[in-house]
């Protein structure tokens, strides 16, 4: 984001629970917890805007902060992508389709929504997963003891399992004016829960269509501002919303060289009210998560139309710690460099 802002003369305050992360590599940090009330404060009073780029910032913090700087996109929209049943509840008020699901408090009441879901059905944490964390299949009845064993005690959520052909993520952004755009679909491929790499622009017009839909909805429903996600499970030409994020999307990252103007400028022009940039693409994109370990960075850049990012985080097995991208003119030769490319990433997820 602050990568995006400079060229525009904006300027970055960083809060982090440590020093060692990318921001502290470009702007000031302040280091501590999301919840000091004391250095909200003090972010606050630095800060024309406040905006964040992880959905599990705590909201009641922000909500009791004295002054009167804008936090976009709202914080409606930050609670609502913190709680899986919120989410639903939402997608369902405004016509989205999502999957069947069920609360979960009991064991008893897990027994009972499994069978009226049937199996295989996930059980879910109702807050803080992501990447697949706090996720466990269930594919009958020999399931529930050890799902309960493994999740219970928090809120949770039974889905029911959706057998999808493959899946989609559309970004859009907004701006504090009202004007908004849609970035091209982005077909994501998930390894053990974690996206594994995006192709965009992902040509599905029915499909994109229904998206855009969806998505203008909501960004009217929050008078949202910065940028949208929502993933999608594609089951032929229907969409069913899995889940959204307030913030700038992995799946989104193939738009910072694949785009006119990236998810992160048009994020930071939407919240600072000012005109979004074209968001169309450049050519034919496709971006892959290095996890774990960063490959050698000469075998990378030897891919012509390959650009690294390099988050300079430490390495940790499953973490996301970089991207690479590639823009091809042509759709085959950006399929063809995408399986060297996923051959240099391959890591130890299955
Ligand atoms: P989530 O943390 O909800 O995004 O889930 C991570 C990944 O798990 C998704 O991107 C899907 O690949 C898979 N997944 C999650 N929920 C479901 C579901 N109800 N049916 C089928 N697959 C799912």
């Amino acid at each position: 984001m602050a990568l995006a802002g400079y060229p525009l003369g904006l300027r970055f305050t960083f809060l982090d629970r440590t020093e060692d992360t990318p921001g502290g590599q470009l702007a000031e940090i302040i280091t501590g917890d999301f919840d000091d009330p004391a250095l909200l404060e003090r972010l606050a009073a630095e800060c024309d805007c406040l905006t964040f780029d992880w959905e599990n910032v705590p909201v009641e913090p922000l909500k009791k902060l004295s002054g009167d700087t804008p936090i976009l996109p709202p914080l409606a929209a930050l609670e609502t992508g913190q709680d899986r049943l919120a989410e639903k509840q939402l997608f369902a008020r405004l016509g989205i389709p999502t999957a069947g699901y069920a609360t979960v408090d009991s064991k008893a009441e897990l027994a009972e929504a499994a069978g009226r879901l049937e199996y295989p059905c996930l059980l879910k944490t109702r807050r803080m997963g992501y990447d697949g964390k706090g996720q466990y299949m269930l594919r009958g009845e020999d399931d529930l003891e050890p799902a309960w064993e493994a999740l219970g005690g928090t809120a949770l959520i039974l889905e029911e399992f959706v057998n999808f052909d493959y899946e989609v993520s559309q970004v859009a952004a907004r701006s504090t004016r009202g004007e908004t755009c849609f970035y091209p679909l982005a077909r994501n491929v998930h390894k053990g829960g974690i996206l594994h790499y995006s192709i965009a622009p992902w040509s599905a017009p029915v499909l994109e269509t229904h998206a855009r839909e969806y998505l203008e909805a909501m960004l009217e429903h929050f008078d949202y501002a910065g940028i949208l996600t929502v993933e999608f499970f594609v089951c032929g030409e229907r969409l069913i919303a899995n889940e959204m994020a307030p913030r700038v999307h992995n799946s989104g990252h193939w738009t910072i060289e694949g785009a006119h103007t990236s998810q992160f400028e048009n994020h930071v022009r939407g919240i600072l009210g000012l005109p979004l940039g074209d968001p169309s693409a450049r050519g034919h994109s496709a971006m892959v998560n290095l996890l774990g370990a960063m490959p050698e960075l000469s075998a990378l850049l030897d891919i012509q139309g390959a650009h690294v990012h390099d988050y300079g985080k430490s390495p940790r097995p499953l973490r996301k710690i970089g991207h690479c991208t590639l823009v091809c003119d042509e759709q085959a030769d950006r399929d063809n460099k995408l399986q060297d490319l996923l051959e240099l990433a391959s890591t130890e997820i299955d």
